[in-house]
This record gives structure tokens, sequence and C-alpha cells, in this order.
């Protein structure tokens, strides 16, 4: 499966296939041969499951000569010092303009090389190679960046990468924990785009087990909402805002309870609920509709015990100082049907209750 993208400032594919890396490599392996370097950035957890096969596959292609440099492995690779590190080694390999660089791994590594090839010497270029699910939507649209102590994704710039080659083997190695993460953001896509995908990929993933779902396909189907958004709005001043669907609420939740205790996308799912019910409340869809999808994220295994382990005052101070507050309310996406986003202004009141009533819905 090929997607082109279309910006102004740049075109590039994005190839997904099963256990084809080195096929994907092929169309790459001429254009690859004209930088001065190239330098793999691996995830190390990465790295240790799949050197091999990713040596291999460059092998096939005649690219032999590349520098690797792993990073650790998920989210703590998206430091200050991690990022340092990185370009400290560029700098003594004497890495020039004419550099690429290769992130290969889940959404932290593509941020956090993302933004090293953004920085380095005014910005080189690079590849994405994801190895999630999660990663179809972190790797796609050019948003990079690493953590501050202050905060999440703080420091960044927005800098497309030359191509994004996914390979779905890779995903044999996830956890469960993994693929439950990675699944949300691709039910966000389907919310946005239409409600016979939905319906089709909800029936998939009850029907499969995780490792068995078609991914390519269904990947390419939430790989193609993303790049439509992302076309119409790169530097998300309008619609690019509806990629942020269920993700007002996750983000106190996740800072509520603390990083370790879920996953970035067990938290959508679960903010995406919440939105829903918001949805719901005004009137927009049935409430029927919510119940049911309750019912289907938590037969999947996603953690809304923890949802009650917060209290409404935290969530609403977390989501007032999370950047989409203006003074009469905090700014949600919401759904006028599927497929049809809107952003709008909710007060707290309303908040209040709609919290009230996900406690007792998820009881
Ligand atoms: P991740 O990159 O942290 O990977 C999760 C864990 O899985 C890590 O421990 C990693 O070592 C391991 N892993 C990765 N691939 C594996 C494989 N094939 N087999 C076994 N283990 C593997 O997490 P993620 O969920 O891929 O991405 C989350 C990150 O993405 C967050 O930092 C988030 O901020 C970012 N993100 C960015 C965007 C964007 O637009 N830039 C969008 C969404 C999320
Ligand atoms: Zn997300």
């Amino acid at each position: 499966q090929k997607i082109h993208v279309s910006l102004q400032s740049s075109s590039y594919d994005i190839l997904l296939a099963h256990n084809e890396l080195a096929e994907m490599l092929k169309g790459y392996r001429e254009s690859w041969r004209q930088y001065d370097q190239i330098v793999v950035i691996p995830d190390e957890h990465v790295w240790q499951l799949h050197e091999h096969y990713f040596r291999e596959a460059m092998t096939m292609n005649g690219l032999e000569n590349y520098l690797v440099k792993p990073i650790p492995a998920g989210e703590s690779s998206k430091s200050i010092d991690v990022w340092e590190e990185v370009q400290t080694f560029l700098l003594q390999q004497n890495c020039n303009r004419n550099t690429l660089l290769v992130a290969f791994g889940g959404g932290a590594c593509g941020d956090v090389v993302g933004f090293i090839a953004a920085t380095f010497l005014r910005g080189v270029d690079y590849c994405q190679m994801p190895t999630t699910v999660l990663a179809h939507d972190s790797s796609v649209g050019g948003k990079t960046a690493i953590n501050h102590s202050l905060g999440k994704n703080l420091l960044g710039a927005f800098h497309q990468p030359i191509a994004v080659l996914y390979d779905s083997s890779f995903f044999d190695t996830l956890s469960e924990k993994e693929f439950r993460s990675g699944f949300a953001e691709l039910w966000k896509h389907a919310w946005l785009s239409d409600a016979n995908w939905l319906q089709e990929l909800e029936i998939s993933v009850l029907q499969n087990s995780w490792r068995s779902i078609p991914w390519v396909a269904e990947l390419t189907k939430g790989i193609q909402v993303k790049v439509s958004i992302v076309e119409r709005d790169v530097f998300e001043r309008h619609e690019r805002k509806y990629l942020n669907f269920g993700h007002t609420f996750s983000h106190a939740l996740e800072k509520g309870i603390g990083y370790s205790e879920i996953s970035h996308g067990e938290a959508v799912a679960i903010g995406i609920l919440f939105d829903l019910l918001i949805s719901a409340e005004k009137g927009f869809i049935p409430h029927q509709l919510v119940k049911e999808k309750i019912t289907f994220i938590h037969s999947l295994g996603y953690p809304l015990n923890k949802v009650s382990s917060v209290p409404f005052e935290n969530y609403y101070e977390l989501m007032v100082r999370d950047k989409k507050a203006t003074k009469t309310g905090i700014q949600f996406v919401l759904l006028h049907t599927i497929g049809n986003p809107v952003v709008e202004t909710i007060e707290k009141k309303l908040l209040l209750h709609a919290y009230h009533l996900f406690q007792q819905l998820i009881e």
C-alpha cells in the first residue's frame, strides 16, 4: 500500500506492507546512496529484537554503509539529554547537512529522532520506520517533540520525514498493552471518518486476536484520514484540532494518575468515551451509542476502573492547564455524527455532570 502526502513544503510517500521491508526499501536505494551518511537511530529494545531483519533488508538493497546509534527504549528517549547525546554523536562522526537519519522504533523514537533531524545543522532528512500500531499516528504529519521536566512534548518542531516505511511484521513482538494503546488512535481515526469503517474495524477487533487483525488494511485507512486532515491544515490552526478527539480528558487522566500507570492510547480510548458522552449530553448522538461503546472498550481490557482514582477538581485543574482552556470553559472535540467533528467550549458545570454520569456508566 502506498499513500502519498502532498504538502506545500514537502511531499513524500508512506508505504505499508507485511514482512516486506527489503521490498519497500527498493524504491529508495538509489536516493539513499546519494547521502554522505546514513545514521540509523533505533529504540534499543526494538534493536535487540529486530536488528537482524533490519540489517538484512538494508544489505539486500546494497545499503551497507551506515552508522547505528541506539537510544533508550520508549518514552525515556524523549529527553533533552538523549537529544544532546545524539547531536554530539553526529558531530563527532562529522555528519553534514547531507545526512539521512532513520528512526526505527515506536512513536517515542520517531518523535525524538524527528526533532534531532529538525535541529541538527538547522535540519537534515529523516525517514520513519515505525514498529508499533500507535506509530501509524505519530509517524505521519511531521510533529516532532521531546519532553521538558515541566511537561510532555513541550519542545519540538514541525519537520516532515522524507518517507515512512511501515512493516507490520514488527508487531509480532508487541505486548497486548501496546496493541491496546495503538488501537485507540486507530479507533479515533475511524470515529472521525465514517460509520461503516468504524463498525467494520470493531468487528475485526472482536473476531481476531490482536496479532491476527489485518493491520495493513486497517492502518492504511487510519493513515488516510490523518493525511487528508494534515494536508488541509498542517500547522493545526483549524481542522487538525479534530485529531485531538479524545485527548482533552485523556491528557488529564494520564497526568492525574501518572504516565507509568496508563499508556497514552489506553487513556485516549477512555477520553473518546468521555467526549462521546458530552456529545450525547448535547443531544448530538444517542446515549445508547455511548453505552455500547463503553461495553466494547471494557471488553478489550482498557483500564476504565482507573478513571475514579482522580477527583473531578483535579481533572478540571489539569484540563485548564492543558492549553485547551478559554475564559468560558474548556475546548473539546465533539461529534455531531460519526465523521462530523466540531470543536466546542464546554463549561465546568456540564463537565462535572458528565463526569458523575461517566462514573456511574463505567462502574
Ligand atoms: P513507544 O515508542 O514508547 O514504544 C512503547 C514500548 O514498546 C517501548 O518500550 C518500546 O521499546 C517498545 N516497542 C516498540 N516497538 C516494539 C516492537 N515492535 N516489539 C516490541 N516492543 C516494541 O510508544 P508508542 O506507543 O509507539 O508511541 C508513544 C509516543 O508517541 C508518545 O511519546 C507520544 O507523545 C507520541 N505521539 C506522537 C504523535 C505525533 O504526532 N508526533 C502522535 C501520537 C503520539
Ligand atoms: Zn494521541
